[in-house]
């Protein structure tokens, strides 16, 4: 077989999948698993957007669209960036792409260059390190830490931007941990990227799923609109992870180079999906609404039995649908040397999927406890049986 390209080595990926695919296989086997593994919504995508896809089906919307969208809904996300974030977005600023993942690589890719430092959250989404070694560039893990709630240290953040920096990502609220980052700490964060001229790479994926109080973005912070960019989308919102429907907005420059790329790319983003968007975004809110309720009450449900449970506690996190719990005292109670060991031992004994600390990037200096991600986007008969799942392998 011919070679491969050397870039492939820099590549990461998200080991999310590798535990879906064996949890399917152990279902194939006849085992019941309860899964707490992936992160997206366990609802359907409410009727009207299903109704609105169908009818654009129906009426032709069936064929190549701009690159960076269709005007009617670059304009309904321009209005609904504009009104969530107070600021004033021109639909110039907006590119959408087929799910919010295309703007991580496009945005990096069209802003950073080889041998540039990129600070990026730790524990955090995956892909932000496999794309920044890709584009050869230095990844600068910045630690969340769980005694701050799961947000970063501001004079560590100090020590780690500097004049290499091109790029900050924040994920807030947070995966895996559903932290959420306070007004503060994006002071902190703007300070440093206004002196040092950089981008903030702003990850607002789950920014409507939040529960106690307000979600705040570093783009509502003067100056910082003209180097941020926002990247959001419908798969979490409205539950419409297999539609493949997101945006980034940015500067316009930037939004001209991010939409040469994806031209170069995808071309477009599914005509039909994006008209669904635009009743997603315009039509009724309640669908939303209900769905935060649920995930609220399943949070409430979830982090109490997890703290039942010897060896577990976890905080109380203020948005996504993660619970990233401290596992240290049961790895100890059952002599396990890593999360990783607790991972394996809850799938192959317990039927329950978790991830492990490692599918969120490597240990960060001086990291000594052991953690676990749940996706708690599964009904509450499944998260109580879960959680006497876990306990029984935990406590024995
Ligand atoms: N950003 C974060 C933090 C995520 O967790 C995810 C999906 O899991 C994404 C972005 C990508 O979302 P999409 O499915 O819209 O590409």
């Amino acid at each position: 077989m011919p070679s491969r390209a050397h870039s492939m080595s820099l590549l990461g990926t998200e080991t999310a999948f590798e535990v879906l695919a064996e949890v399917q296989r152990l279902e194939a086997q006849g085992r019941e698993i309860v899964s707490f593994a992936i992160g997206e919504p366990d609802f359907d995508t409410p009727e009207n957007i299903k109704e609105a896809g169908i009818e654009a089906i129906r009426t032709n919307y069936t064929h190549y669209s701009p690159s960076a969208g269709i005007m009617p809904l670059r304009e309904a996300i321009a209005n609904y960036v504009s009104q969530t974030r107070h600021i004033r977005v021109d639909p110039e600023q907006v590119v959408v792409t087929p799910g919010g993942k295309p703007i991580m690589f496009h945005s990096i890719l069209a802003t950073v260059n080889p041998g540039d430092e990129v600070v990026y959250p730790n524990p955090g989404y995956p892909i932000y390190e496999s794309v920044i070694r890709f584009v050869g560039a230095t990844p600068v893990p910045l630690s969340l830490r769980e005694e701050r709630g799961f947000s970063f240290d501001v004079d560590e953040l100090r020590a780690k931007v500097g004049p290499k920096t091109s790029m900050i990502i924040l994920n807030s609220p947070h995966n895996p941990t559903g932290g959420i980052l306070k007004p503060s700490d994006l002071e902190a964060v703007a300070e440093l990227a206004l002196r040092y001229d950089c981008w903030v790479l702003s990850d607002e994926i789950y920014s409507r799923i939040v529960f106690d109080g307000d979600v705040y973005s570093i783009s509502s912070i003067p100056d910082m609109e003209h180097r941020t960019i926002i990247l959001d989308g419908f798969s979490k919102t409205y539950s419409m992870t297999g539609w493949r429907l997101g945006y980034g907005v940015m500067p316009k420059s930037l939004a001209t180079d991010v939409t040469r790329l994806v031209t170069n790319v995808e071309s477009c983003t599914a005509t039909f999906v994006q008209m669904a968007g635009i009743e997603a975004l315009t039509g009724p809110q309640d669908a939303v609404d209900r769905m935060v309720a649920e995930f609220k009450a399943r949070r409430d449900l979830i982090v109490e039995g997890l703290n039942s449970i010897e060896g577990i506690t976890c905080l109380l996190p203020g948005g996504a649908f993660y619970v990233f719990p401290n596992v240290t005292g049961a790895c100890r109670r059952l002599g396990l040397r890593s999360s990783r060991e607790l991972q394996q031992r809850l799938l192959y004994e317990g039927n329950v999927a978790v991830l492990p600390r490692s599918s969120f990037g490597m240990r960060n200096e001086g990291e000594t406890q052991e953690y676990i991600r749940l996706s708690y986007a599964t009904s509450r008969q499944q998260i109580e049986e879960g959680l006497r799942r876990i306990r029984s392998v935990v406590e024995g």
